[in-house]
C-alpha cells in the first residue's frame, strides 16, 4: 500500500463530468489499496476569468485583494470534488490551503511555501478518507490568503508529496506527458517515458511549459517522483525522476524553443570592476530575469554589454537600463533588438559525450539559420536566432538528433 498525491489541472476539472472522471481516478487509486490525496486547480479558465473581472473593477488591484479573489477559484473545485466522491459512494473531505496549515511568506501573487501541517491530512487519511486540497493557495502567518504564481497548483502537488513522503505525485493534465519538443510545432515529437529532474528543469526554464520550474526544483530537492499524464486516458505518461546511470546513453533528451526575446545592448560603459555587478544588481532588484549575457571589451577601455530578456519584460527593464546608461556614462543610448528566439537542446548525456554542440551548429548552418549567440551549461546548449526562424530551427535540431526515435 502506498501514498499517492494526484493533481488535476484546470482543464481536467473544467466541468461536472470531468470532475466526476477525476474523482473516479482517485477512487481507482484508493481501491488498489493506496492512501490518496488530491490537489485541484480552479475549473477551466476560472483564474483568468477572475483576473478579467478584477480588471473591470480596478485597473491596478491591490495584490492582497487579488489573492483573496483568486483563491476562491480553487475553493470551488475542492468542494465539488469532495461532493463528486461522496456521490460515488466514497468518503472525502476538502481543505483550503489555510485549513491544512499551508503557510507561505507574504509575497502576494508569488508566495513561497514555508510549512504544511501534515498531521491534519494524515488524520483524515487514516480514517479512510480521500483528502482534497486546494492548489495554488496558502496563508501568511497572520492568516492572509496568498497564491503561489500562475500554474502554482503544481507547487502545491509537489510540496504535499514531499511532506507526506508520497510514493508518487501524479500530475494529470491535458497532454500525454513531456515531449521531445512541443508537438504543436514539431509534428513528429515523441512522448518521453523517463527524464531526470535536471533535464526537466532545463527544459521548463527554456520554454517547455507543462511544469512550473519551481515545482520541479522542489521534486528534485525532496526526491519525489513525478508522473505527468493525461487525465483523459489511461496511458503511462512521463516519469520525472532522479538521474540513473543509463540515462547518460541518451545524448539529447529534448529540444525547446523560447520565442519573444529581446536583446538589450548597453554600449561603451567603462571597462572596470563593479560595472557588471551594478548593472545586473539593479536589474535583479527590479525582479527581471536575464540570460545570455555577453560582454565585448573595446580598445578604448570601454565595454559593450548585451543580454536577452523576455519581450514582456521590456516595459519594466527600459527605465532601469536608461537610468543605468546615464549613471555609468554610457556614450550612446542603449539598443533594444526584438524578434529573437532561443532554440535549445538538453540532455544529461552531454556530460559524458562530446560533439553535441558541433552537430547542432552544423544542422542550423545547413538550414541557413544564423546563430547570433550561444550559451551552454553542463547539460544544455542554446542558440539565439531570429524569431522568424524559430519553428524551423527546432524542427531541424529535432531531426538532427533523431529525437523522434526511441533510444
Ligand atoms: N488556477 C491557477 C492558475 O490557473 C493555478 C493552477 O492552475 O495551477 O494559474
Ligand atoms: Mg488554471
Amino acid at each position: 500500500m502506498g501514498l499517492i498525491v494526484q493533481k488535476f489541472g484546470g482543464t481536467s476539472v473544467a466541468d461536472a463530468e470531468r470532475i466526476h472522471r477525476a474523482a473516479k481516478r482517485a477512487i481507482a487509486a484508493k481501491e488498489k489499496g493506496n492512501q490518496v490525496v488530491v490537489v485541484v486547480s480552479a475549473m477551466g479558465d476560472a483564474t483568468d476569468d477572475l483576473i478579467a473581472l478584477a480588471k473591470q473593477i480596478c485597473a491596478d488591484p491591490p495584490k492582497r485583494e487579488m489573492d483573496q479573489l483568486l483563491a476562491t477559484g480553487e475553493q470551488v473545485t475542492i468542494a465539488l470534488m469532495a461532493m463528486a466522491l461522496h456521490s460515488q459512494g466514497h468518503q472525502a473531505i476538502s481543505f483550503t490551503g489555510g485549513q491544512i496549515g499551508l503557510v507561505t511568506d507574504n509575497a502576494f501573487s508569488k508566495a513561497r511555501i514555508q510549512s504544511i501541517n501534515k498531521q491534519r491530512i494524515f488524520e483524515q487519511l487514516s480514517e479512510g478518507k480521500i483528502v482534497i486540497i486546494a492548489g495554488f493557495q496558502g496563508v501568511t502567518p497572520d492568516g492572509h490568503f496568498t497564491t503561489l504564481g500562475r500554474g502554482g497548483s503544481n507547487a502545491t502537488l509537489v510540496a504535499i508529496g514531499a511532506v507526506l513522503s508520497a510514493d508518487v505525485c501524479e500530475n494529470y493534465t491535458d497532454v500525454d506527458g513531456i515531449y521531445t519538443a512541443d508537438p504543436r510545432i514539431v509534428k513528429n515529437a515523441r512522448k518521453i517515458d523517463r527524464i531526470s529532474y535536471d533535464e526537466m528543469l532545463e527544459l521548463s526554464g527554456l520554454g517547455a511549459s507543462v511544469l512550473q520550474t519551481r515545482a520541479v526544483e522542489f521534486a528534485k530537492k525532496y526526491n519525489v517522483p513525478l508522473h505527468v499524464r493525461n487525465s483523459q486516458n489511461d496511458n503511462e505518461g512521463t516519469w520525472i525522476v532522479a538521474e540513473t546511470p543509463n540515462m547518460e546513453h541518451i545524448l539529447v533528451s529534448g529540444a525547446a524553443l523560447k520565442k519573444d526575446l529581446t536583446r538589450v545592448t548597453i554600449k561603451s560603459v567603462p571597462d572596470r570592476p563593479g560595472i557588471a555587478a551594478k548593472i545586473f544588481g539593479d536589474i535583479a532588484a527590479a525582479n527581471i530575469v536575464v540570460d545570455d549575457i555577453i560582454q565585448n571589451v573595446m580598445d578604448d577601455n570601454t565595454a559593450h554589454i548585451s543580454f536577452t530578456v523576455e519581450h514582456g519584460d521590456l516595459q519594466d527593464i527600459k527605465p532601469v537600463v536608461d537610468r543605468l546608461c546615464t549613471e555609468l556614462g554610457a556614450r550612446t543610448a542603449p539598443i533594444y533588438h526584438g524578434d529573437l528566439a532561443k532554440v535549445s537542446v538538453v540532455g544529461v548525456g552531454m556530460r559524458a559525450h562530446t560533439g553535441v554542440a558541433q552537430r547542432m551548429f552544423k544542422a542550423l548552418a545547413d538550414g541557413h539559420i544564423n546563430i547570433q549567440n550561444i550559451t551552454t551549461s553542463e547539460i544544455k546548449i542554446s542558440c539565439i536566432i531570429d524569431r522568424e526562424q524559430g519553428n524551423m530551427a527546432i524542427q531541424i535540431v529535432h531531426d538532427a538528433f533523431e529525437l523522434e526515435k526511441v533510444k
